[in-house]
């Protein structure tokens, strides 16, 4: 199954796609916000590529629309480069998107937010709008402890802890990178960051302090063991969680 692009072709092979029946569009949301000394600034966004990349093939003939380079980012604003949108922009900013393609005739639309902070404001727009946006169906990913639990399994299976592979520019994401764009990973100054658990407490102390207030360097984890083949493995494994959420969905739909 080849991966259409909406922004790689013109208006008339978008036509032809939708007329061919092409009615399901996904797109991911990112962000660009630091990732410590040695990610860099839209560690998120790219994240966010290559999972639809390898989701779109996966669930039929869907056009891929361009990735979300902005997300809510406020606890990072700290670091230099990090950009933020507020909640009400950044759901204002995804119903706009959705509400587009739906008055072109896609009839769905699915949505993977690829950065921590979307997952919330992604859930309140899917209760607010009942999935329903422009009389497109409107079906975001939400669920961030599971998607959460599958970088920690697949670290695990590997002898890296929660802790290292971490929640933030830790081993996880520094190998997502490595696999994807390792050019623009600075392996001499991978670090380690905060170590610690993650739990509720850390993450009212990130969302009320900010990230800086733990960590100094940006990072939660240790980035210092990252490995691009494992890199892959955490990118296999988060693409067949979504694909097992997105699938049924489309059961029955072209
Ligand atoms: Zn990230």
């Amino acid at each position: 199954m080849s991966v259409l692009r909406l922004s790689d072709v013109s208006w008339a092979a978008m036509r032809a796609a939708l007329d061919a029946g092409r009615r399901t569009a996904v797109f991911a949301v990112g962000s660009t916000e630091q990732h410590g000394p040695h990610l860099p600034l839209r560690t998120d966004a790219l994240l966010g590529d290559a999972l639809v990349t390898r989701l779109a093939p996966r669930l039929g003939e869907v056009v891929v629309g361009p990735t979300v380079p902005f997300g809510v980012a406020t606890h990072h604003m700290a670091f230099p480069g990090t950009i933020t949108l507020d909640t009400e922009t950044f759901q204002a900013v995804v119903l706009q998107y959705v509400r587009s393609l739906a008055s072109h005739g896609f009839e769905t639309v699915l949505v993977v937010p690829s950065h921590g902070g979307n997952f919330g404001p992604l859930a309140q727009l899917l209760e607010s709008t009942g999935g329903e946006v422009g009389g497109a169906r409107f079906v975001p990913y939400t669920d961030l402890a599971a998607f959460v639990a599958v970088l920690e399994r697949v670290g695990r299976d590997d002898g890296i802890p929660p802790e290292v592979s971490g929640s933030h520019a830790g081993e996880a994401e520094t190998s997502i990178v490595l696999a994807e764009r390792p050019d623009l990973v600075d392996m001499s100054a991978a670090v380690r960051g905060f170590d610690g658990v993650f739990d509720d407490e850390v993450a009212q102390r990130i969302f009320t302090g900010g990230t800086a207030a733990l960590s100094a360097n940006g990072v939660l984890g240790d980035a210092r063991p990252a490995d691009a083949a494992r890199g892959a493995r955490y990118l296999e494994a988060l693409t067949d969680l979504l694909a097992g959420f997105f699938a049924p969905v489309l059961e029955g739909r072209p």
